[in-house]
């Protein structure tokens, strides 16, 4: 079956941890610390790849993790950074926070995306060496890589979605006016996979239409394949609404017309608001009686009416230029912008707690949620910092410190992120 959403999750490789070690050589007594720092961890990325049509593959694969950092060695080697994971998806697929539901990124473009970051590499000791700490015999954990559930979610790039009831003819006119070649059958749901093809219109103008899984009576509360229909069509700038014209199979093409727009406003009003024209296909099979009060429905609601006889492309031409001009006056493809996720995200998050230790004047704090707060922080912002200050409170982690006897002018080292106390 078709799949169009996914739930996954994602961690980024850990930062190598820095390396405690002195330089040591013949004759020598003791060398200074030449402990090497630890290698960032490899990033999540994600790539569109325009082989792909559906997020069928992350049915099967739901967990994706980068490498991590190696270790920092001796003598001032640095540990290897953790290798990239690149996450390929088909074009138009949005990425969600799965709790929240904010948008991160929307992979329309081919710009990369890094969706979670590698944990950057520990100190070696050589950096925590001064006048009066010559041999220090500490360094620096990596810091974690990001973790999160996301859901991918594909809502195809096309300018013009196909809507009608299965069997009226919208695979065999999107297959005469471009390039694809649907499945064309008499059953229905013969269109599984979403179709998308271009419409040349000469002097390098085009457009792209596209055929999408078969819409029926209930879909609007998620019945069948319909459903998954619908998430696409959100996206098009347009939709041409297919009806049967000779009303083959019992159909009644004027209820058929109000049965479709019923199920978009119950999906998603603002679905059923979109632009529509309306084309009645099946001439061949239809009286020019049955045509005319057909066309005075339509016309009567305000709809824009054309008729055809797809496989003989009779009429054809005229639909697509109809379309062409209805694009002129609209705004391009709908892109999701990327929200910000709400500080209370991630302050929720606060109850999973966190330890603290301390090594001479230096006191470490560890605690994932704290890390994505931190990440988000611009610390050259006051207001950012201040906000941070306040999350170090109000969770307990400053109390805490003093608890565990931090003085003034101590050192608190968060993840990568260092601060001397000030009480
Ligand atoms: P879809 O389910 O809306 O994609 O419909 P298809 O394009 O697959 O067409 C369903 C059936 O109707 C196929 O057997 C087509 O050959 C047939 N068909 C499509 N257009 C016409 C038409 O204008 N006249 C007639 N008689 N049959 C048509
Ligand atoms: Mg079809």
């Amino acid at each position: 079956m078709f799949v169009d959403i996914a739930h996954i999750k994602i961690k980024a490789g850990d930062g190598g941890d820095g390396a405690v070690a002195f330089h040591r050589e013949k004759y020598v007594a003791s060398g200074g610390p030449d402990g090497g720092d630890g290698g960032r961890g490899g990033n999540i990325i994600f790539q569109v790849d325009d082989n792909l049509s559906t997020l069928a593959d992350f049915r099967y694969k739901t967990k994706y993790r980068a490498e991590n950092g190696k270790n920092g060695g001796t003598g001032h080697k640095s540990g290897r950074q953790g290798e990239d994971l690149v996450i390929r998806v088909p074009r138009g697929t949005v990425i969600r926070e799965k709790e929240s539901g904010a948008v991160i990124a929307d992979m329309s473009t081919d710009e990369p995306f890094i969706a979670a970051k590698g944990g950057r590499g520990g100190w070696g000791n050589k950096h925590f060496a001064n006048p009066t700490r010559q041999a220090p015999r500490f360094a620096k954990s990596g810091a974690p890589g990001e973790e999160w559930d996301i859901t991918l979610e594909l809502k195809l790039l096309a300018d013009v979605g196909l809507l009608g009831f299965p069997n009226v003819g919208k695979s065999t006119f999107i297959s005469v006016v471009s390039e694809a070649k649907p499945i064309i059958a008499d059953y229905h749901f013969t269109t599984i996979v979403p179709v998308l093809g271009v419409v040349y219109m000469g002097e390098g103008r085009s457009f792209v239409m596209a055929d999408i899984p078969g819409l029926i009576e209930g879909a609007g509360e998620g019945v069948g394949l319909g459903h998954e229909f619908l998430r696409h069509v959100e996206r098009c700038r347009m939709l041409v609404h297919i009806l049967d014209a000779g009303g083959s199979e019992g159909r009644n093409p004027a209820e058929d017309f109000e049965a479709i727009n019923r199920e978009l406003k119950i999906f998603n009003p603002e679905l059923a608001e979109k632009p529509q024209i309306v084309v009645a296909n099946k001439t061949d099979l239809a009286t020019d009686e049955q045509l005319s009060m057909l066309r005075d429905y339509i016309e009567g609601k305000g709809y824009e009416f054309y008729t055809m006889c797809a496989p003989i492309s009779e009429g054809t031409r005229e639909v697509v230029n109809a379309i062409a001009r209805k694009l002129d006056t609209l705004p391009p493809v709908k892109r999701y912008e990327e929200e910000v996720l709400p500080r209370e995200f991630f302050e929720n998050k606060k109850d999973s707690g966190f330890k603290i230790s301390a090594c001479g004047d230096i006191y470490y704090v560890e605690a994932s949620w704290l890390l994505k707060i931190l990440q988000r922080t611009n610390l050259d912002d006051y207001e950012s910092l201040q906000y941070f200050q306040r999350v170090l409170q109000s969770s307990g982690i400053i109390d805490a410190l003093r608890e565990n006897g931090i003085k003034e002018g101590d050192t608190v080292s968060i993840y990568d992120f260092e601060f001397e106390f000030v009480n």
